[in-house]
C-alpha cells in the first residue's frame, strides 16, 4: 500500500487547478502589463484569482500581493512592519519560539540590525494566550507575529483574541496561516488580522506561489525591486498560471472545508488513538486545538530518521519534524519549545492528513508505524537500557 501522509510539507494538487493552470499556460500566455489584448486578457485572469481569493478570506483584491510562496510572504510582512516601526523610532517586536524559520531567520537579521526581540514561551501543549501578548507589548513595540497553526504539531492560535489585544493596543499584528488556509475559516476583517502569509501548495495548488494579504494603508517595502507589477511592492512579470491556479484550490477549498474538518479530523482522531497504544508514545501538541489532518508523535527510545527510511520502505511517505529542519541532526525547534528534552525530540514522527486519506490507509499507518517502532526498540542499546532498568524512562 502507498500512504501520502506527509501534506502539512505539500500537497498533491487537485485535478480542478491542474485543469485551470494547463488552461493559463496554454491560452493566457501575454504579459499582464502589455497593452494589447494578449497581454490584457492575462491581466483579466490575474484581476480574477485576485478577486476570487478576496472573496474567500473577506479583504480588497488590492489588499493582496503575490509572491513566490509562503517564506517570501513571511520575510516581507516582518520586514515591512520593521521598517514602518524603524521610522517611529519602535524597534520592538513580539514573535514565538515556535514561528516557521520563515519568520525566526527574519528576525535573526533585524536582531543583528538592532532590533528588540520577545520569543513568547508557548508552553506544554504548543498553545500563546492573548493575556501573554498583550503582556508583552510595549510603547516601542512594532509588531506581533504569531502563526495561525504550526506546521510540526498543528496547534491552532486563539488568532481572532490575539488580533483584537493587538487593535486594541494599535500593534500591528501579522498571521503565517499557511497551513491555515483552505484547511480552518479565515476571516482577515472579522479576526482584526493585519498581514497574513499563506502558499499555495499546502492547499492543493501549485508550489512557487503564494500571498501577503496587508490590510490597506499598511506600507509594504518590496523584496524585489523593478518594474511596477503588485502596484509596486513586488517586482517581476506575474507568473499567471499558478496565480490562477492556486485561487482556484483556494476556492475548491473552501467551498469543501466543513466537509474537510469532518473527515479529516475523524481520520486523525482515529490515528491518534491507534498510535497512543504504543507504549512510552506521547502525542505532541493540543488535542483539542489541532488542524484536522494533524498527528504528531515522539516514541522513546527511536530514532526519527531511521524510522522514516523503513516507513518509506513500507509505502508510507511521513516526516520527523517539518521538511525544512529534516535532513539536519538537529531536534526540531518545535519540539525542544514545548520542552520535549533533546533525546525525546529525535524520536519525532510526523503524519499529516488529507480529504484523499481513508480509513483502511489510516488502518496500514497504525499497523505499519506499531511495527516499526517495535522492530527499531528491538535493535536500539537505548531501549534495551531503559527496559532492564538502567536508565529512566522520560515518557512514561
Ligand atoms: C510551508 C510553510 C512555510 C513556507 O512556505 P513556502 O511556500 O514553502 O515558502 C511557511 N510557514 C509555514 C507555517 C509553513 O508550513
Amino acid at each position: 500500500m502507498k500512504v501520502y501522509a506527509d501534506n502539512a510539507a505539500t500537497t498533491r494538487m487537485s485535478e480542478k487547478a491542474i485543469r485551470d493552470m494547463l488552461f493559463h499556460l496554454n491560452n493566457t500566455y501575454g504579459n499582464p502589463s502589455s497593452l494589447h489584448s494578449t497581454g490584457q486578457r492575462a491581466q483579466e485572469a490575474l484581476s480574477q484569482a485576485r478577486r476570487k481569493i478576496a472573496t474567500v478570506l473577506n479583504c480588497y483584491p488590492d489588499e493582496i500581493i503575490f509572491t513566490s510562496g509562503g517564506s517570501e510572504a513571511d520575510n516581507q510582512a516582518i520586514l515591512s512592519a520593521a521598517e514602518i516601526g524603524k521610522k517611529k523610532g519602535k524597534k520592538h517586536i513580539i514573535s514565538t519560539a515556535f514561528e516557521h524559520h520563515a519568520i525566526l531567520h527574519t528576525l535573526d537579521r533585524l536582531k543583528a540590525e538592532g532590533f528588540d526581540i520577545t520569543l513568547l514561551p508557548v508552553g506544554e501543549k504548543g498553545l500563546i494566550s492573548p493575556q501573554q501578548v498583550a503582556d508583552a507589548i510595549r510603547e516601542d513595540t512594532c509588531l506581533v507575529s504569531v502563526m495561525y497553526a504550526n506546521n510540526e504539531i498543528g496547534t491552532v492560535q486563539p488568532i481572532s483574541e490575539i488580533g483584537a489585544v493587538c487593535r486594541e493596543k494599535g500593534v500591528l499584528f501579522h498571521t503565517d496561516a499557511v497551513q491555515v488556509a483552505g484547511h480552518l475559516h479565515i476571516d482577515v476583517k472579522a479576526q482584526n488580522i493585519d498581514m497574513l502569509s499563506m502558499a499555495g501548495h499546502k492547499f492543493h495548488g501549485p508550489k512557487g506561489v503564494g500571498l501577503l494579504y496587508a490590510r490597506r494603508g499598511i506600507k509594504i517595502t518590496p523584496l524585489i525591486d523593478g518594474g511596477s507589477q503588485e502596484k509596486g511592492k513586488r517586482a517581476g512579470t506575474e507568473n499567471i498560471p499558478a496565480i490562477a491556479a492556486m485561487a482556484t484550490a483556494l476556492v475548491e477549498a473552501n467551498e469543501n472545508i466543513d466537509a474537510y474538518i469532518e473527515k479529516v479530523s475523524a481520520l486523525r482522531d482515529r490515528l491518534i488513538a491507534g498510535l497512543s497504544e504504543i507504549p512510552h508514545s506521547v502525542l505532541n501538541g493540543d488535542p483539542v486545538n489541532r488542524l484536522p489532518g494533524n498527528v504528531n508523535f515522539c516514541f522513546e527510545g527511536i530514532e526519527g530518521e531511521s524510522m522514516l527510511l523503513l516507513l518509506d520502505d513500507k509505502g508510507v511517505s511521513a516526516s520527523s519534524g517539518s521538511a525544512c529542519t529534516s535532513g539536519s541532526l538537529d531536534p526540531s525547534h518545535v519540539l525542544l519549545a514545548i520542552g520535549r528534552p533533546h533525546e525525546i525530540a529525535h524520536g519525532s514522527l510526523r503524519l499529516t492528513l488529507s480529504e484523499d486519506n481513508t480509513e483502511e490507509e489510516v488502518d496500514y499507518l497504525i499497523r505499519t508505524v506499531k511495527e516499526t517502532v517495535e522492530y527499531l526498540r528491538k535493535m536500539s542499546p537505548v531501549w534495551r537500557k531503559l527496559e532492564s532498568g538502567q536508565q529512566e524512562f522520560i515518557i512514561k
